[in-house]
């Protein structure tokens, strides 16, 4: 994927079937299930692909326990419906990018003897909802099974534990995985360019073109399309208002921080989930590539891009660490962290607004503007993306194109990297090219079969096989990858969403911002 090329395809391009304005998870699975349904699309975004909430989620890919807990309590038949479709999807992310996402085992321990039976039954229900697809048993541990299997809990207290399983994915490189795919398949795509205002058609107000701004070189481009597609998450109502300034807003956004510990923290591969907080929430404590992820929080926020990690978060999550770890995890033992919106419809003004609304399911819905046929897809969550995705191109079919659904296919699309993907290949990278085992598996989780053009780098260029920053796996060859055949343009592209070393150690990342600075000047 080169940049210049894409807008070179941008300006050629008379009309496309679908503009889809995004390039988070939803954007991108709409884009790439639009062109595997034959639609000429073009999907665009004024950060980067993932550059917002689909970067800075808790990279779980899960039905959501905590729902069904809900949706038992409650009675509530359409978020047990919810659970339930997540759990099926979940094998279908796995499958899929087999390179960048990967089962889970967590487990939830428990202090007394009746939590014991209770986080049994409803993780054995959680499991029983997965039917076939079930990764693995749940099941009820001992102490001793427990601390065997996490021997860093504070065991004084610790009476069991609940063993369980969901799954893992690299958020930002699985979003870029589906816009790789996407373009593979046809669409254009482009990051950095921002959607600016929409002109429509005089007597009917329809929507006709879309002016936007190229942030990188200043330049604006105009795209005609028969469909805009808003997919712009916790941005959703800012698309709305600049189509009918009639809509009222529909979105509220919920903040999540997470921080990142290094792994002494906790060693092995099985993750804590804490059930309740004081204040009702769920934290999980998540062996994530090298570190600990630790979170989330969740609280209402105001609408920004790129939210900061607060102290206030960062003493709150640590709390929780330490009242679960023997050991005691200090302040400065925080490698990273970052703060996400989450986009949550307000369903109760769906009645008062000036639009046809199709509630497909509780978690997410797509609306169509009756005046401008601005498409909206709003609320939903990683797991569910490609769910959301179809449901959008169905509606278009049906309300806007007027025309007989095409078969949705994405659920058998392998991504970008995973075909024939077979992690064993580091060994080759190591025997052939002389790098250390770290580096080659990092290499193969990160880019899948795409992991050799990186080593065919440093073919003629023996320099790019040296260690980016000590003491973590990335290359120097990584960086000219990512700008060359990734679209990387800005650092953050580069040290954040592409090597992800900003997530897994702040201080190491910014040691390297110039040099990557350098990169992307030359390029
Ligand atoms: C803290 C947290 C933890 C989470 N954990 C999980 C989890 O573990 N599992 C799970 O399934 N879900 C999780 N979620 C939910 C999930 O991350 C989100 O539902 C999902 O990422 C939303 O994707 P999106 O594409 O709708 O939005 P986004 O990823 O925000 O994408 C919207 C895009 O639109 C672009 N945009 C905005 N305005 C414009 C414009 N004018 N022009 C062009 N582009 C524009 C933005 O730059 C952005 O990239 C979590 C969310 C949060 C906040």
């Amino acid at each position: 994927m080169n940049r210049q090329e894409q807008i070179g395809k941008l300006q050629a391009a008379k009309e496309f079937d679908i503009c889809v304005i995004g390039g988070g998870a939803t954007g991108a699975g709409i884009a790439l299930d639009a062109t595997l349904r034959g639609l000429k699309v073009i999907l665009i975004d004024k950060s980067d692909f993932a550059g917002q909430t689909s970067s800075k989620s808790t990279k779980l890919i899960h039905g959501g326990v905590r729902y069904l807990e809900q949706a038992v309590k409650k009675l509530d038949w359409e978020q047990y419906k919810m659970v339930r479709k997540s759990l099926r999807e979940r094998e279908t992310l796995l499958k899929n990018a087999p390179h960048l996402s990967r089962p889970l085992a967590l487990i939830t321990p428990c202090f007394n003897f009746f939590e014991g039976i209770y986080y049994t039954i409803g993780m054995k229900m959680y499991e029983w909802i997965s039917g076939s697809q079930s990764i693995a048993k749940s099941q009820w541990l001992s102490k001793k099974e427990t601390l065997d299997l996490i021997p860093e809990l504070k065991s004084k207290r610790l009476s069991s534990g609940v063993l369980y399983y969901d799954g893992q994915l690299d958020d930002a490189r699985y979003c870029l995985a589906i816009v790789q795919s996407a373009e593979a398949n046809g669409a254009v795509v482009l990051n950095h360019l921002q959607a600016l205002k929409f002109n429509k058609n005089e007597d009917n107000g329809r929507l006709k073109s879309l002016n936007t701004k190229d942030l990188i070189s200043g330049n604006d481009y105009s795209i005609n399309a028969k469909v805009f597609v808003n997919a712009t998450g916790p941005f959703a109502d800012s698309i709305r208002q600049m189509a009918n300034s009639k809509l009222r807003p529909r979105i509220k956004v919920s903040r999540g921080a997470h921080v990142v510990l290094s792994r002494e923290v906790m060693k092995g591969e099985t993750a804590i989930l804490v059930p309740k907080t004081d204040d009702g929430r769920v934290i999980f404590m998540i062996p994530w590539q090298d570190q600990v992820l630790i979170g989330t929080t969740d609280e209402a926020d105001e609408l920004s891009e790129n939210p900061k990690l607060e102290d206030y978060e960062k003493t709150y999550l640590l709390e929780y660490v330490n009242r679960y770890f023997e050991k005691t995890v200090m302040p400065d033992q925080i490698k990273s962290g970052f703060a996400g919106l989450r986009p949550l419809l307000q369903a109760q003004l769906q009645s008062a607004m000036n639009s046809d609304t199709k509630s497909l399911v509780r978690d997410h819905e797509v609306e169509i503007d009756r005046r401008s046929k601005l498409v909206s897809i709003m609320g939903g969550k990683w797991t569910t993306y490609r769910l959301m995705a179809k449901d959008t191109l169905d509606e278009i079919y049906k309300e806007v194109l007027k025309k007989e659904i095409v078969k949705c296919t994405s659920e058998h699309e392998v991504l970008y990297g995973g075909e024939d993907y077979r992690y064993e290949d580091w060994q080759e990278f190591v025997n052939k090219y002389g790098i250390s085992a770290w580096t080659a598996q990092n290499l193969m989780k990160k880019y899948g079969n795409n992991a050799l053009k990186i080593m065919q780098l440093t073919e003629k260029q023996i320099e790019l096989k040296d260690l980016l920053v000590p003491n973590h796996p990335f290359i120097k060859a990584e960086v000219l990858y990512v700008i060359q055949e990734e679209m990387a343009a800005s650092v953050d592209d580069v040290l954040e969403r592409r090597l992800g070393l900003k997530i897994r150690n702040e201080a190491a990342s910014r040691s390297v911002e110039p040099y990557v600075q350098e990169i992307l000047g030359r390029s």
